[in-house]
């Protein structure tokens, strides 16, 4: 039974999902780089250590929730495996290439221990609310022995497959976000310039055959739909700058699997002009400002 965790990365996302795991009954070590990150994880009542090395040692389950591939890679190969005990379930929670994934969980198996990909759908409120979707990669039996640590955190848990397909399951929905979010707001753009009235066209469109989730719960015109970031002069949300790492990790993994991606391609091309041009920290529904 996993009574004692160890998180690494205390940021945007893994502080909430810090606390989440305190209100979960667990003991919780942690890590960061960042000594301001560090502070509020204890005042959430998190043991903090001084390395990964120590925060690992000795707790039943590793969580790390990093920026990317590189650093997981590292993370894992100087800081974790070795330094956790075998019996140690390891979860990387954080968005990285299938690749990376694959590798690391090879890695952690020839060490003895089980590891799971588990990246996650939803954002920084979802992370601080516990209400995160997990899409889980690895064996049968090392997906049940995650998911009493994953709903301490989340709404949902599932299984995608073996090792990576979370990260895969992630890549292909966040690809199919972007793309239908451009063509959400050129539909409302050109609702607009066709001189129809936006409310209208959303009580209709949200009711026929072009509606998704881009528009419904999640409207980029300010004042229709329900409430979300374009309400908020697109601040908050999730960030463009994300959203174009999403889609180079999905470029990539279409590449390395020879299949053909027309639009999530263009929708990558869309978002690094639009994240080159400095807007890069603005929720992705805010592309809706270039058309
Ligand atoms: P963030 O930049 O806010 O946090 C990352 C944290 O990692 C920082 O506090 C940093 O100091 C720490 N860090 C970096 N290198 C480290 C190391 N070697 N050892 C220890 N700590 C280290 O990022 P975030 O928004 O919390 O995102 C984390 C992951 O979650 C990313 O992979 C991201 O793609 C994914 N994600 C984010 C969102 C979102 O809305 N922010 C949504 C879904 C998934």
């Amino acid at each position: 039974m996993i009574k004692s965790i160890a998180i690494v990365g205390l940021g945007n996302m893994g502080g909430g999902m810090a606390l989440n795991l305190v209100r979960g009954g667990f003991r919780v070590h942690a890590f960061d780089l960042s000594r301001e990150a560090c502070a509020k994880a204890k005042e959430n009542g998190c043991e903090v250590f001084a390395t990964v090395a120590e925060a690992v040692r000795g707790v039943d389950a590793v969580v790390t929730m990093l920026p990317n591939g590189g650093i997981i890679d590292s993370v894992y190969s100087n800081e974790v495996i070795g330094k956790a005990p075998t019996s140690a379930l390891l979860l990387d929670c954080s968005t990285i290439d299938v690749a990376t994934a694959r590798h690391v969980a090879n890695a952690a198996r020839a060490a003895g221990y089980e590891m799971v990909d588990a990246p996650v759908s939803g954002g920084i409120a979802a992370a601080s609310q516990g209400t995160l979707t997990f899409m889980v990669g690895g064996t049968k039996h090392a997906f049940q022995r995650a998911e009493a640590v994953l709903n301490a955190m989340g709404k949902a848990v599932i299984h995608a497959g073996e090792s990576g397909a979370g990260q895969a399951a992630k890549i292909c929905n966040n690809m199919l976000l972007g793309i239908h979010m451009i063509g959400t707001c050129e539909a409302f753009a050109m609702a607009e310039r066709l001189g129809l009235d936006l409310h209208a066209f959303y009580d209709i469109a949200s009711k026929a055959s072009g509606q998704c989730w881009s528009m419904t719960s999640y409207c980029p015109v300010p004042g229709v739909g329900p409430h979300s970031p374009a309400d908020n002069d697109f601040q908050g949300g999730f960030a463009s700058a994300l959203m174009l790492k999403d889609l180079k990790l999905a470029l990539e993994a279409a590449e390395t699997a020879g299949t053909s991606v027309p639009m999530g391609t263009r929708a990558k091309e869309i978002y690094e002009a639009f994240t080159a041009a400095g807007n890069g920290g603005l929720d992705f529904s805010a592309i809706i400002r270039t058309l």
